[in-house]
């Protein structure tokens, strides 16, 4: 049986196909390597092909046998879905129920959705709790909350079981150095960082220094890309052994500022690192930090990369070595 990871071909995915592969399991991937590198596989059975293209996913389900699926594939650029909304809900939303329909079709019970913070908007406690109210501030949120609420008249329909993982800011690159945070364009934090560190870049544009926040600059809660790996695969496990559809933050529990986030890779990389204050990026909440401790009790997860200086050392790591990404162009 394997597990089928949609947009394993992605950072967020890549590190979840090493993640099964160190476990033991047959990995399917589908991608449409639109954003994804097919240097970022390390292994697995590999289709190319949008999942909007419902003959892709029969061929796919019918040529393996599925036991669950990992769906990672999806639109996730705050800015942009500020921008182009429909963009956004066309294909997150879309893709999705055309995953569900044929999932309910081959009859595969489990799946693992990549949700996020931005579907609290801005919260109302701090740490966030999986309880707490959801209103977006942006498509980008919105459009994985209405799959959030998709999954749950999936489950009572037709039976398929669902985790959904809101993760906080993914950072970070595989210990092995193998791979990393690739975007073409790059518009995350950490990665723009290491670019002027590299001097691929002349300065890091701050986007606000008028948050209430204690610098004046957004607060995020940073999650090493490889311990929200590790989370996708207990929330399997607990599926398959029974356990309830739910849902669950992943993240660190501690804040930083962008400021700070500047502040600690200069640390790390021994680099001057230029910063100019910009304009606020629109949709951008002042504070998100994660209470993650339902995933701790429930799953079982115990992050290994707690510190954000690991954080920015592993993918500082990756990206010294590979100073133009992945070389596939992609
Ligand atoms: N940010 C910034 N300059 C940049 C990119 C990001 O100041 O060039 C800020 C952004 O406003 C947010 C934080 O850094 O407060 C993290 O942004 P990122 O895009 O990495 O992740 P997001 O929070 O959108 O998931």
């Amino acid at each position: 049986m394997s597990i089928l990871v949609c947009g394993g071909a992605g950072y967020i995915g890549s590190h979840m196909v090493a993640h099964l592969i160190e476990k033991g399991q047959e990995v399917v991937i589908l991608d449409s390597f639109e954003k994804g590198h097919k240097d970022a596989i390390l292994g697995g059975k590999v289709y190319k092909g949008d999942l909007k293209d419902r003959k892709i996913l029969d061929k796919v389900f019918t040529e393996n046998k599925i036991e669950a699926v990992i769906d990672f594939a999806a639109y996730s650029l705050v800015g942009e879905s500020m921008e182009n909304p429909l963009k956004y809900f066309e294909n997150n939303i879309g893709s999705t129920i055309n995953l569900l329909e044929a999932m309910k079709d081959y009859n595969v019970k489990y799946i693992v959705f990549s949700s996020t913070a931005a579907t609290y908007g801005e919260p109302e406690n701090i740490p966030i709790l999986e309880s707490d109210k959801t209103f977006p501030t942006n498509p980008y949120g919105e459009s994985k909350l209405s799959v959030e609420k998709i999954l749950k008249w999936c489950n009572k329909a037709y039976g398929i079981k669902y985790t959904v993982l809101r993760y906080f800011n993914a950072a970070g690159a595989h210990i092995s150095g193998k791979i990393g945070e690739d975007h073409r364009p790059e518009s995350h934090l950490i990665p723009i960082i290491l670019q002027v560190a590299l001097r691929q870049r002349e300065k890091i544009m701050i986007f606000g220094e008028d948050y209430d926040t204690e610098d004046g600059t957004c607060v995020r809660d940073y999650i090493h890309v490889s311990d929200l790996a590790s989370a996708h695969f207990l929330a399997l496990e607990k599926m398959k052994n029974g356990g309830d559809s739910a849902i669950y933050n992943l993240g660190n529990g501690k804040g930083f500022s962008v400021k700070e986030v500047v502040e600690v890779t200069r640390k790390v990389t021994g680099k001057e690192i230029k910063a100019e204050i910009a304009e606020r990026r629109e949709g951008d909440p002042a504070i998100l930090i994660a209470s993650s401790d339902k995933a701790k009790k429930e799953l079982g997860w115990h992050p290994q990369y707690n510190s954000l200086e690991t954080i920015i050392e592993t993918a500082w790591n990756w990206h010294k070595k590979h100073l133009n990404g992945y070389e596939d162009k992609n």
